[in-house]
């Protein structure tokens, strides 16, 4: 058994400091009955405890480190970058080059922000997507996230879906909560239905064209051409928020793989190769809206700032399509595993996987929405996180929640990792 113990003493000295002692809640272990690893270090595709242990990582900080811990390029350019200054509140043309990088790849960005959060892009989105259509109503779908601003916090995914009630979320007015409507992720035809009642009241749709705060969940094609239909006869603005599907489900985004052209696109994680980053952006006539050039407002001190900046720039450097084809590969090597290792036990799984996004449900499926998540058995899945990590595998703590593949996951990673799941379903009767 490895020993915890230094991690199990550094989590009740920050509990006594930070609520839950984490600053972000997922992390806390809370829901897989388990107490957090404190993280010393980080190195290509391994992290390390403060007790010595190290794990293969797949949660990569929940997605931004694409490249793994501690990239050689990316840690000499930010120690370049540092050692000019932190900040200047002032334009620099690093910003000007990590937009050009951002529009070669994902094209729809004529225009764009960068903030320092993608819980900043999507509340900058839609507050852009009201102002510019003079409208107070959004739409989201039930198990998405979009980070925590209070408009998008209702019915949402990740940590909301691992501790709450996703229909309730305290510290929301009331009368906030009622300008957001929500509807069942991949419901053709409750989008319809709501549009019909609703339409010419509707700022805004903002979807994760591939779901990741529920597991992962592909939207299907119908249901994303549908959502793009709606909103241009409507008068409303699709967003995709692809602050975690963007350079992850496949190199130009979600809407590369669906043909589909948002008004708006959100950034995040690996935009800022493992420093604070969002982007907002997309058609140059609604980004104008945006002060000085519009009425919109949006500012932030540390926007754009040159170390966020350069963490971006050098890591967007590094990828081509011939890495995105490894590190596919591989995810699909790992995926076509645990399937097999499920299989040969005998045990109900649902595995998905789209680019270098992964994810398994304790679930026979199909699994095409939050409804399906729910069904999934949560305790085999806490038993299971816990078997992983005794064999040095690190993944998400929750069914909630998806899982990463990094440039420097090597073959002999993906075979460790796909022994220690036949492994724990050794170990472990399914309850
Ligand atoms: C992570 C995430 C966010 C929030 O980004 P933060 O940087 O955590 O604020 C928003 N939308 C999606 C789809 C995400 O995965």
């Amino acid at each position: 058994m490895l020993s915890f113990e230094k991690s199990k003493q550094a989590f009740k000295e920050s509990s006594q400091y930070m609520p839950g002692g984490v600053n972000s809640p997922v992390r806390a272990f809370k829901n897989v009955g388990g107490n957090p690893l404190f993280i010393s270090k980080g190195a290509g595709s391994h992290i390390f405890d403060i007790d010595g242990n190290e794990f293969i990582d797949y949660v990569l900080s929940w997605g931004p480190l694409i490249l793994g811990h501690a990239d050689s390029k990316v840690v000499t350019d930010l120690q370049a970058a540092v050692a000019r200054g932190t900040s200047y509140g002032a334009p620099t043309v690093l910003e000007t080059e990590l937009a050009k990088k951002i529009q070669a790849i994902v094209p729809s960005l004529e225009m764009m922000r960068m903030v320092s959060s993608g819980t900043e892009a999507t509340m900058s989105a839609i507050r852009l997507a009201r102002g510019y259509t003079h409208r107070d109503k959004i739409v989201k779908f039930v198990g998405n996230y979009h980070g925590h601003s209070d408009s998008l916090l209702v019915d949402a995914g990740s940590g909301v879906a691992t501790f709450n009630d996703i229909h309730e979320a305290p510290g929301v007015p009331e009368d906030l909560a009622y300008d957001t409507l929500t509807v069942p992720y991949n419901d053709i035809e409750g989008i319809k239905d709501l549009f019909a009642a609703h339409g010419d009241e509707i700022a805004c749709v903002i979807v994760e064209p591939i779901a990741g705060n529920m597991g992962v969940i592909p939207g299907t094609a119908d249901f994303l051409k549908t959502l793009r239909n709606l909103t241009t006869q409507a008068g409303s603005l699709l967003i995709f928020d692809e602050v975690m599907s963007g350079f992850r489900a496949a190199f130009h985004g979600a809407q590369s793989i669906y043909e589909i052209t948002p008004d708006l696109t959100t950034l995040g994680k690996v935009v800022g190769g493992g420093l604070p980053v969002g982007v907002f952006g997309g058609r140059k006539e609604i980004m104008k809206f945006i002060t000085p050039d519009g009425p919109v407002y949006h500012a932030g001190t540390l926007s754009g700032n040159p170390l966020a900046m350069t963490g971006g720039i050098s890591t967007l450097d590094q990828l081509d399509d011939a890495l995105y084809t490894q590190m596919v590969t591989r995810t699909d090597q790992l995926t076509t595993g645990i399937k097999d290792a499920a299989a040969a036990h005998n045990v109900p799984i649902t595995v998905h996987h789209v680019g270098t996004m992964w994810s398994y449900f304790f679930n026979p499926g199909p699994v095409n929405n939050f409804e399906d998540v729910q069904k999934s058995d949560v305790d085999y899945f806490a038993k299971f996180f816990k078997g992983l990590l005794q064999e040095g595998i690190y993944t998400a703590p929750s069914q909630f929640e998806t899982n990463f593949m990094s440039s420097k996951h090597t073959e002999e990673d993906i075979d460790q990792t796909i022994a220690a799941f036949n492994a724990v379903f050794d170990k472990i009767e399914v309850g």
